[in-house]
């Protein structure tokens, strides 16, 4: 469970992000974070693997303040899913997967097998995929990549801002179905970012509306009343 409880984030050029933010997400729900450019969602996704300090206020992940956490076992715990494909363009599809879990300093055997399930779970025959380079593979393929390497290493929690934005729209049905059903499997925590309504509606079993930085409407998909 992730809880965040009266955040607010000002940064230091006055600009006011997050305004008195409180939102519980519960183990295995995923929550989409919806509102337009600015309002917001960046910031507070950030903020719960602390790649940004909330101005006021507290996140909690299973009732524990998240500032107790060692900084670095709290990020091995939360993938996280950019929007720009971002995998290491000098590492092979198997290598840029094993970071974490070679971090992590699980056995060789392991890591392999890890690696060669996930490739499983989004269709890229693994035989196939595992030593080719990034460049080697589609937009969408690469796409993929980054998201299963965001599960490498079993997280609890996983982060997804605006994941799918750079793909054309088949790739992008194709990965919102995807994370449906890997969420499904695995019963992972998600919060993802969107900006883009019918993927929020999709995607989400709850959608956080937002609007300047405070939250508008949180419900279910089909209870949420978008205003025209
Ligand atoms: P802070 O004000 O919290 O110290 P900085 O101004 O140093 O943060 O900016 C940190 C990062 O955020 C930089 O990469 C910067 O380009 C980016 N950034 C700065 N202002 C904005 C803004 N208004 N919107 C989006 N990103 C911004
Ligand atoms: P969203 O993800 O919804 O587009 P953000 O969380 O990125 O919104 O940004 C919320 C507000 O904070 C915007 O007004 C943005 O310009 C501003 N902002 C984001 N990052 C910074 C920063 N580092 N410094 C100053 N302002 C920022």
């Amino acid at each position: 469970m992730i809880e965040f409880r009266n955040i607010w984030k000002t940064y230091t050029d006055g600009t006011e992000a997050v305004k008195n933010f409180s939102l519980t997400i519960r183990k295995g729900e995923i929550v989409t974070l919806i509102g337009p450019s600015g309002c917001g969602k960046t910031t507070s996704l950030k903020m719960i693997n602390r790649l940004i300090e909330p101005t006021a206020g507290s996140i909690y992940i299973d009732n524990q303040d998240i500032k107790t956490f060692n900084i670095d076992e709290l990020r091995w715990n939360i993938g996280y899913v950019l929007q720009e494909i971002a995998l290491f363009p000098h590492l092979t599809i198997a290598e840029n997967i094993s970071v974490v879990p070679e971090m992590m300093k699980w056995k060789r055997k392991k890591v392999k097998k890890r690696c060669e399930d996930l490739l499983d779970m989004v269709g890229l025959e693994p035989s196939t995929y595992m030593d080719r380079m990034p460049h080697e593979l589609s937009g969408g393929q690469q796409q993929r990549v980054g998201v299963v390497r965001a599960l490498a290493a079993d997280p609890d929690i996983i982060l997804m801002d605006e994941p799918f934005s750079a793909l054309d729209p088949i790739s992008r049905e194709q990965l919102q179905e995807d994370i449906r059903r890997l969420q499904k499997e695995i019963e992972k925590t998600i919060v993802f970012v969107t900006h883009d309504m019918d993927e929020a509606l999709a995607i989400g079993d709850q959608v956080c509306l937002m609007k300047e930085g405070e939250i508008v409407q949180y419900d279910q998909p089909q209870q949420l009343i978008v205003s025209p």
